[in-house]
C-alpha cells in the first residue's frame, strides 16, 4: 500500500463526462488499496471567466482603470475550484468510494497575507492522514489557502498543482501525479512544436527553468516545493483509459517523472525549449553613468512589484552616458514607465522608449555545464532564419534569447530540430 496525492487540471475536470473519467483514475487507485488525496482545479476557463467578471466588476465608471480590493479577488476566483471538489465528491460516491470535499480553509492550508498570489506557509498533514485512516478520499480544492487575516487566498495562475506538491509533501506521500492534457513533459510545447518529444524523466532544477521560461505544465512554486522535498512527482494524462494496462503500474507510470538530476541515465546537452510571449522591452536612452544609476532605476520598480528580467547596458564611447534596456512582461509597462517618469529627475536621462510584442525563447539543459558552444549554434540557426536577437542572458543551464514575437513559433522550431530535440 503506497499514499498517492493525484491532481487533475481544468481541461481534465471541464464537464461532467470527463469528471467520471477522472473519477475511474481515482478508484483504480483506491481498489488497488492506495490511500488517496485529490486536488482539482476549476473547470476549464472558469478562473478567467471569473477574473474578467471581477475586473468588470472593479472598473470605476467612466474609466479603464483597474484597481480592485485582491482579497475580494480571492473569495471570487476560489470559488471555481469549490464547485469542482464537491462534483468530483459526488460523482466518486456514486461509484461507492467514501470520499468528501474539503476546501482550503478548512483543512487549513495555511498561506501568508499575499492576496492574489500567495504563497503556502504551513499544511498539518495530520488532518488528512487522519482521512486516509478513516478510509476516506479527501477532495481538495486547489489554488486557495487561509490567509493570516482569516480570509481566501489564491495561488497565483496554475496554483494548483502547487497545492498538490505541498499537500504531498504535507502527507509524505509517495507520490504526486498531476494529471493534464497532455501525457507528459515535452522537449517544448507540443501546441507549438508537433515533432516535440516525451521525455520520460527530467531532473528538477531544469523543470524549474523550463516552467518559470514559460512552460506553463507546472507552475514555478509546485517545482520548487518538490525539489525542496523530494516529492516525486509525475507529470501524465488524465485523457488515457483509466483502466488500459501500465495506468496503476506504481514504479513506472506512462507519464515523466520529475526528479533528481542522478536518477537520469541518458543525459543530452539540451533537454528543452521554453517560450514567453508578452514580453516588453524599456530603453532609457541617455543615462549618467555613474555609481548607483541601476539602484536608482530598479529599486523603484522592484518596490513597485514589477519583475525585471533581461538587463542590457551599452556605455558610450567617451563613457559618460549609458544606454540601460530592460524587459518586463506587457501588463507592466504602463506601470514601470509611470514609476520611471516619476524618477526622472533623481535617474537623470534624455529619453525613454518602450517596446511591446517581444517574446523569450530559452534553451535549457544541465549538459550544457560541461558543452561548449551550445549558444553560439542557436545564434548561428536564429541568423539563418533572419530572426534579429535583441537581447541575450544565459546561466548554467540555460541561454534566453530576446526576439519580436511574431517569430516565437518559427524560433522555437528552429531552436528544437538544431538541438536534435525532433521525434525520430
Ligand atoms: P492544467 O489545466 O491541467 O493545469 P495547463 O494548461 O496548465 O494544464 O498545462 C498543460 C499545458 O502546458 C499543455 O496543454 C501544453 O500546451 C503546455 N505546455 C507548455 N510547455 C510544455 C511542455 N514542455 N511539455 C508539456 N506541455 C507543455
Ligand atoms: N484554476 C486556477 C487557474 O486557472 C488554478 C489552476 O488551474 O491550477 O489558474
Ligand atoms: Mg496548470
Amino acid at each position: 500500500m503506497a499514499r498517492i496525492v493525484m491532481k487533475f487540471g481544468g481541461t481534465s475536470v471541464a464537464d461532467i463526462g470527463r469528471i467520471r473519467n477522472v473519477a475511474r483514475h481515482v478508484k483504480r487507485e483506491v481498489d488497488a488499496g492506495h490511500e488517496v488525496a485529490v486536488v482539482v482545479s476549476a473547470m476549464a476557463g472558469k478562473t478567467n471567466e471569473l477574473v474578467s467578471w471581477v475586473q468588470e466588476a472593479s472598473k470605476a465608471e467612466g474609466t479603464n482603470f483597474n484597481i480592485y480590493d485582491a482579497r475580494e479577488y480571492d473569495a471570487i476566483v476560489a470559488s471555481g475550484e469549490q464547485v469542482t471538489s464537491g462534483l468530483l465528491a459526488l460523482v466518486l460516491q456514486s461509484m461507492g468510494v467514501n470520499a468528501r470535499s474539503w476546501q482550503g480553509w478548512q483543512i487549513p492550508i495555511r498561506t501568508d497575507n499575499a492576496h492574489g498570489a500567495a504563497r503556502i506557509a504551513e499544511i498539518d498533514g495530520s488532518f488528512l492522514i487522519k482521512r486516509f485512516e478513516e478510509g476516506q478520499v479527501a477532495v481538495v480544492s486547489g489554488f486557495q489557502g487561509l490567509a493570516p487575516d482569516n480570509r481566501i487566498a489564491t495561488l497565483g495562475r496554475g496554483g494548483s498543482d502547487t497545492s498538490a506538491v505541498a499537500i504531498a509533501a504535507a502527507v509524505k506521500a509517495d507520490r504526486c501525479d498531476i494529471y493534464t492534457d497532455v501525457d507528459g513533459v515535452y522537449t517544448t510545447d507540443p501546441r507549438v512544436e508537433p515533432k516535440a518529444r516525451r521525455l520520460s524523466k527530467i531532473s528538477f532544477e531544469e523543470m524549474l527553468e523550463l516552467a518559470s521560461l514559460g512552460a506553463k505544465v507546472l507552475q514555478v512554486r509546485s517545482v520548487e516545493l518538490a525539489m525542496v522535498h523530494k516529492v516525486r512527482t509525475f507529470v501524465r494524462s488524465s485523457f488515457d483509459d483509466p483502466d488500459a494496462p501500465g495506468m496503476g503500474d506504481f514504479d513506472n507510470p506512462p507519464g515523466t517523472l520529475i526528479c533528481e538530476e542522478d536518477e537520469i541515465v541518458e543525459q543530452q546537452v539540451v533537454t528543452g525549449i521554453a517560450y514567453a510571449k508578452d514580453e516588453a522591452q524599456i530603453s532609457l536612452r541617455r543615462v549618467a553613468d555613474r555609481p548607483g544609476v541601476a539602484a536608482g532605476i530598479f529599486g523603484p520598480l522592484a518596490e513597485a512589484g514589477i519583475n525585471v528580467d533581461m538587463i542590457v547596458q551599452n556605455i558610450s564611447e567617451d563613457g559618460s552616458r549609458t544606454d540601460m534596456t530592460f524587459t518586463v512582461s506587457s501588463g507592466d509597462v504602463d506601470k514601470a514607465l509611470a514609476v520611471l517618469e516619476k524618477g526622472r529627475a533623481t535617474i537623470g536621462f534624455d529619453a525613454v522608449q518602450h517596446d511591446e510584442g517581444m517574446s523569450k525563447i530559452s534553451v535549457i539543459g544541465i549538459g550544457m555545464r560541461s558543452h561548449a558552444g551550445v549558444a553560439a549554434t542557436a545564434f548561428n540557426a536564429l541568423a539563418e532564419k533572419g530572426i534579429n536577437i535583441l537581447a541575450i542572458t544565459t546561466s548554467e543551464i540555460k541561454i534566453s534569447i530576446l526576439i519580436d514575437g511574431s517569430y516565437t513559433e518559427l524560433a522555437v522550431r528552429t531552436l528544437h530540430s538544431v538541438y536534435g530535440l525532433d521525434k525520430q
